[in-house]
């Protein structure tokens, strides 16, 4: 991020277009206080938090023209309107109907089950916090915006480790080979880098896919490196998508986009650790693309319930933590010793470093949004208390005046989560639950994968997801994976 830290200071808020955004900056604003890139006074820097804190979540609450209390009841009662004209109770009912949650019970009931789990750690947590912020960093009481940058001192004396150490171990041209392999011990895929596909910019690189037997199965383009105009973040799509017709199978044509840092003159393109999951998470969706085995493209490859999608692309981040995975192509590019498994262990322990609030915040978005779809508006008559009582049990922090999230949540009340912003959870569940069956067997077994491709990777939407999740897991998913993996269950 380019800002500088006057940037920050005079940002002008009202440009900033949701919450989202907001929080970005804010997240971005710590971690260049944390990694001492920007110049600042630690009272600096808790005046500063504690402002652009208060700023960001009192967009939409003001009481001025911006406030969006009366738009957020509208909404809500609109959506209500619709639901019970086509015979649904609620909006949530009409949502999940086509989700494989179901039915909003289901989602309640789920994130209840994971709440009573990460409750008493996400207390305990707490209490951590508070200690350490009062005899390190001398604060009595431990607020909303102190949160991130005690738990982040927290981190870095609990740990002392950065994650730039592991870079050298991961360049980007071998972990691409590497996750091919994995897809070949997998799958069976044969990736073939061609040039004679026409391309929309020269970093873009193409192959040809083919099975074991030398049948061809997709097209897969790569385009990993930022560049002026194009956007930031990570995602996958596909050109075409895979169908039959007429007796043809058409194969499809899958894209992964990155924006991982190029190589430079002296070194070549290295990831993170992070990145590497990143680049895993895509390719797990574009393996969703590639091997989809449907009659219509709009129940092709990754055309399932939003709940369902990130599946894949989230179980395939398990190979990145696994040695067996890792010592394929995670090689130091100048002496290719492999990487220090305890160093990935670090990784591990401190993904799981303060998970429990971490969950309950996750959870209490869903529960907010849950709230919001399944109550009946005419009961509804003020959005701040409205919002309380949803954040009810999962807020630890002193509360603070004039704030609000939902005035600003764009996710529900803006784009499309709409009683679905519990599918971040659903989809971790699913992916724990859907690895342990691979950990079981081992994280090559071909039985287990050659299902997963069967039942998961194969089917698109053309069939329900429980049921073809259950085909492939033999069971409903269960949440003890997750639990486990997250340090809620010993
Ligand atoms: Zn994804």
């Amino acid at each position: 991020m380019a800002l500088e830290i006057v940037d920050y200071f005079d940002l002008d808020l009202d440009i900033v277009d949701d919450l989202s955004n907001a929080l970005y900056i804010y997240k971005e604003l710590y971690s260049d206080c944390y990694n001492k890139r920007k110049k600042i006074t630690e009272k600096e820097f808790k005046a500063l938090s504690k402002k652009m804190y208060k700023e960001c979540t009192r967009k939409g609450v003001q009481k001025n023209e911006n406030n969006n209390e009366a738009i957020v009841l509208n909404i809500v009662r609109l959506r209500h309107q619709r639901a019970q004209l086509l015979g649904y109770e609620n909006h949530a009912q009409y949502v999940l109907e086509e989700r494989m949650a179901k039915s909003p019970a289901t989602v309640f009931d789920f994130s209840q089950n994971i709440l009573d789990k990460a409750l008493p750690a996400a207390k305990a947590e707490m209490e951590t916090l508070k200690t350490y912020g009062k005899e390190q960093l001398g604060l009595d009481r431990l607020e909303k915006w102190d949160g991130s940058f005690v738990g982040e001192k927290l981190r870095q004396a609990t740990f002392n480790f950065e994650e730039e150490v592991l870079k050298p171990y991961l360049p980007l041209q071998a972990c691409v080979k590497g996750m091919f392999e994995i897809a070949h011990k997998l799958y069976g895929l044969n990736f073939s880098e061609v040039n004679d596909i026409p391309v929309y910019h020269k970093e873009v690189s193409t192959y040809k896919v083919y099975d074991q037997k030398g049948a061809f199965v997709s097209y897969f383009y790569t385009d990993f490196h930022p560049r002026p105009g194009k956007r930031g973040g990570a995602w996958m799509t596909s050109f075409r998508s895979q169908y039959k017709k007429d007796g043809q199978d058409y194969r499809p044509q899958i894209a992964i986009v990155c924006n991982f840092s190029s190589p430079t003159s002296k070194t070549p393109a290295l990831l993170t650790f992070q990145e590497l999951t990143t680049l895993f998470h895509e390719f797990g969706h574009a393996l969703h693309g590639m091997l989809a085995n449907t009659t219509y493209p709009s129940l092709s490859g990754t055309s399932v319930s939003w709940d369902f999608v990130e599946l894949p692309s989230q179980i395939m981040e398990n190979w990145c933590y696994e040695k067996e995975a890792l010592s394929l192509f995670a090689k130091h590019y100048k002496d290719q010793s492999l990487i220090p498994m305890e160093l990935v262990q670090k990784i591990k322990d401190q993904a799981t470093f303060l998970e429990g609030m971490a969950t309950l915040r996750q959870l209490s978005f869903g529960l907010l949004d849950m709230a919001w779809h399944s109550s009946s508006p005419d009961e509804i008559k003020d959005v701040v208390a409205f919002e309380n009582e949803a954040f009810k049990g999962t807020d630890l922090y002193p509360s603070v005046a004039e704030s609000c999230m939902s005035t600003a949540f764009s996710h529900i009340f803006q784009g499309g989560y709409a009683a679905g912003y519990y599918s971040y959870k659903w989809a971790e569940v699913l992916d724990a639950d859907a690895f342990e069956k691979f950990k079981e067997a081992g994280i090559f077994n071909s039985k287990v994968a050659a299902d997963f491709k069967e039942f998961i990777l194969s089917k698109g939407g053309s069939e329900d997801p429980m049921v073809l999740y259950k085909k492939f897991r033999g069971s409903e998913p269960k949440p003890e994976a997750l639990l486990k993996r997250a340090g809620l269950l010993n």
